[in-house]
């Protein structure tokens, strides 16, 4: 077997497979873009199915917002829980019986068996082969019963799982398409849970059947599940099913190269979105998690994105996740987006400020200001409370406006103001020009105070940016109150 990458098939058909545990986390997400990228690249496929069958580790509500960050994300999917298609149910909780059906076909042709192992007994042989610094796996006690010993012991309602009966002897050889040449001993490999005492299949059996009967022909996944393929391949070849092609993404790190693991809680992508993330910079980062650009270009839209991947440009070598890098990207993207969608997106973080917006025209400014200056949406506020919150100043802000230089500017910006009615960025340029050159006040003597007064602070943005969106009247009512 060879890899191939996509010249023999009528259509490419991939899947990202969640399993509902909490919230899409940042592998998930560069799993599911990828399987995406692949299907659109090619004119293939996307599917999305939902692997719920370990009712222990289900949480309620996760499909929803897995559902809903994959759409915010722009991750449209072709077939889906959602938006039905020809394999459907897209659920495997919807689909049990089935997996019971082919459990049952390979009892039959032998190549699995019921196990009625207690896990009292299970977890001491585990322990044994721990001291003994033995792989932890079953020991076959229940692998040759004999018909008659199982019929017995199942009329005796013994609870029971269904093993896979694994071949001892030999290798297993596979071909990745990162990995390239895999092999792997076959005493190594497990005789691996199909179906459970609860009558619910595990991942392996659940997710090869639908692969197969749902018409997968890549499985494009994280490294985590390399050890898998073995079992899965025999379950094909017992099934008398091609197997598919396999494509193993690389791990994702921290920069101290630990682990990028779920449980650190940070990185489920609705917290990055929360964030002040915007999905473009995040879809464009996470791509770049493994796979590098043919141009080693670095800004790449969804759209770009669909034509320039290749499964050839996946590297072998772990990913860095960055968080600097993220924040530079989110930057860019916040300066470069088209004004009025950095608008709508800023909107919610105002709104959880408190902060009245309803000023569209003054709005728009805030915004245009704000944008160059931060990495992250909701570091907007942070960026624009000023111009819309009445201004507090400490002791020492208080002494800076009360000198008599301080009071001379505002004195004469006030009357000059109020009778200027042009309002252009180069009037103000001109006006405060004008200003410098008649109070003979000038650098930061003359620049301190009167952002200051307007903006609260000394250091800030350029005047005529404060001034534009505080407009004239505002201006005037904020030096007005500083008066002594
Ligand atoms: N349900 C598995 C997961 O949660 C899917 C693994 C696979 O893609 O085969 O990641």
């Amino acid at each position: 077997m060879s890899f191939k990458d996509n010249k023999d098939y009528s259509e490419i058909r991939v899947r990202f497979a969640p399993s509902p545990t909490g919230f899409l986390h940042v592998g998930g997400l560069r799993t599911a873009l990828f399987n995406y990228l692949f299907a659109k690249k090619n004119n293939g496929k996307f599917i999305l199915r939902i692997e719920d069958t370990d009712r222990k580790r289900y949480v309620p509500g996760a499909i929803k917002n897995l559902i809903s960050t994959m759409k915010t994300l722009g991750l449209h999917y072709d077939e889906g829980p959602d938006v039905g298609g020809n394999y459907r149910p897209y659920i495997q909780s919807e689909r049990t019986e089935l997996y019971r059906k082919f459990a049952q076909k390979l009892i039959d042709s032998g190549n699995a068996y019921y196990c009625f192992c207690t896990e009292e007994r299970l977890i001491k042989i585990r322990d044994e082969q721990r001291k003994k610094k033995l792989n932890p796996i079953y020991d076959g006690k229940c692998r040759d019963l004999s018909k008659e010993e199982v019929e017995e012991k199942l009329s005796q309602n013994i609870p029971f799982v269904i093993r896979l009966k694994f071949p001892k002897e030999g290798k297993t050889i596979f071909y990745d398409k990162i990995r390239e040449k895999v092999e792997v001993e076959n005493s190594l490999v497990d005789d691996q849970v199909l179906i459970k005492s609860d009558g619910f299949p595990t991942y392996h059996l659940a997710n090869v059947v639908d692969d197969h009967l749902m018409k997968i022909t890549h499985i494009i996944r994280g490294e985590e599940w390399l050890s898998s393929v073995p079992k899965h391949i025999f379950l094909y070849k017992s099934f008398g099913w091609e197997v598919p092609k396999f494509v193993h993404l690389p791990l994702l790190l921290n920069p101290d190269r630990s682990k990028l693991s779920k449980r650190q809680g940070d990185i489920a992508v609705e917290n990055y979105l929360e964030k002040g993330y915007l999905p473009e910079a995040l879809i464009n980062f996470i791509a770049l998690l493994g796979w590098h650009a043919p141009d080693d270009k670095e800004i790449y839209s969804l759209k770009e994105l669909e034509h320039a991947f290749s499964l050839k440009r996946i590297n072998k070598a772990s990913a860095v996740f960055d968080i600097e890098k993220l924040n530079w990207m989110n930057g860019w993207y916040l300066r470069n987006l088209d004004i009025n969608y950095i608008v709508e997106q800023a909107k919610p973080f105002f709104e959880k400020s408190g902060i009245d917006i309803s000023d569209n025209r003054k709005y728009l400014k805030v915004i245009q200001n704000a944008r160059a200056r931060v990495f992250r949406l909701s570091e907007i506020t942070e960026h624009s409370k000023m111009f819309y919150e009445n201004l507090e100043f400490t002791d020492e802000d208080k002494a800076l406006i009360n000198e008599e230089n301080s009071q001379k500017i505002y004195s004469y910006f006030i009357k000059n103001l109020k009778i200027t009615d042009r309002w252009s960025n180069e009037d103000i340029n001109s006006f405060v020009k004008k200003a410098i050159g008649e109070l003979g006040i000038k650098g930061k003597n003359f620049y301190f105070p009167v952002r200051l007064a307007l903006f609260g602070k000394c250091h800030g943005p350029d005047l005529p940016i404060i001034f534009g969106i505080l407009g004239r009247d505002e201006a005037i009512r904020r030096l007005q109150k500083l008066i002594i």
